[in-house]
């Protein structure tokens, strides 16, 4: 019999995610299929109970129920524990188990993309939002020099650092971070300054940024932000957000199937509908 997985969410209509984990099925001879399943805001409890009761094996779970979705599963990993959201569940015999992909996706991503090493680095995370927060305590657990802050908002910034209780880490205002930007050996937008329709907004200035610099945007929308474009003309190495979005669903397939897919195939199809 065919395996069921799926996305808990809503929206969820505008998701790549069946496209990705359909096709890696395909070429992997798994029989199983990925499903959207649109979930309305209080809803997550009975949407859990439906995935036990129907036996689905896993699940990607987004906006709105990535923290409203913990209290309804056996067990959390220590990961998606930290950073108080899940957005994979594996059903191991009726057991949900909660994971959380998106920071360890970004942090595989750039490794892998780049091939950039995090040891010793002295990195500047832009953004405090839910984006920020996976990539922030998946950057803690590399050996990264340091791995500093900035947000608009700065008491967000505060806070983040504050839980992450790392010597490592300091928060500043983002007008601060203009200043100190060459100090940075890789800089990370995790804000939607620059995303659709945002497309003129920039997170900070980089006039201070030094070339060779790695300046990665987790931004898809548009594929490639100006900020991203401006910092490629400074003599960055970029990178934009189709990797963060394809190694987050790898590593679900990889945490469903115990296989690792075609990532490269993945990241064409995602482009290409992207593109249409
Ligand atoms: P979020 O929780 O709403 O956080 C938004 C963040 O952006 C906050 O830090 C906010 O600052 C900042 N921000 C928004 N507009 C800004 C502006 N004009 N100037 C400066 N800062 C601004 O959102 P999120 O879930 O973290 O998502 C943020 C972005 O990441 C989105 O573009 C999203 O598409 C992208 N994303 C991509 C992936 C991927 O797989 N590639 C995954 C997750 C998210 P304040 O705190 O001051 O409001």
């Amino acid at each position: 019999m065919e395996n069921v997985y799926g996305l808990l969410g809503f929206p969820v209509e505008h998701s790549l995610s069946p496209l990705m984990h359909n096709d890696a099925f395909a070429c992997l001879g798994i029989p199983a299929r990925y499903h959207l399943f649109p979930v309305k805001p209080g809803q997550v409890g009975a949407a859990i109970a439906g995935v036990r009761a129907l036996g689905i094996a896993g699940v990607n779970v987004t906006i709105p129920h990535k923290m409203a979705v913990m209290p309804f599963l056996d067990e959390i990993d220590d990961h998606a524990r930290r950073i108080g959201a899940v957005n994979t569940i594996v059903n191991r015999d009726g057991r949900l188990v909660g994971y959380n992909t998106d920071g360890p996706g970004y942090v595989r991503a750039l490794e892998e993309e780049l091939d950039v090493s995090f040891a010793g680095k002295r990195i500047l995370v832009i953004g405090a939002g839910g984006g920020a927060r996976g990539i922030y305590f998946s950057l803690l657990s590399t050996a990264a020099a340091r791995i500093d802050m900035a947000n608009r908002t700065i008491e967000k910034a505060a806070q983040l650092v504050g839980e992450g209780k790392d010597d490592r880490s300091a928060f500043f205002s983002l007008a601060e971070a203009e200043k100190r930007l060459a100090e940075y050996d890789i800089v990370i937008n995790t804000t939607a300054a620059g995303m659709h329709p945002q497309e003129e907004e920039q997170p900070l200035s980089l006039e201070r940024l030094r070339p060779g610099t790695i300046v990665s945007d987790i931004i898809y929308n548009p594929l490639e932000t100006k900020w991203l474009k401006e910092a490629k003309a400074r003599g960055a190495r970029t990178q934009n957000g189709i990797g963060m979005l394809v190694y987050q669903g790898a590593l679900a397939f990889e945490k469903w199937t115990g296989q690792w897919p075609d990532v490269k195939r993945m990241k064409q199809l995602v482009i290409e509908a992207l593109r249409r």
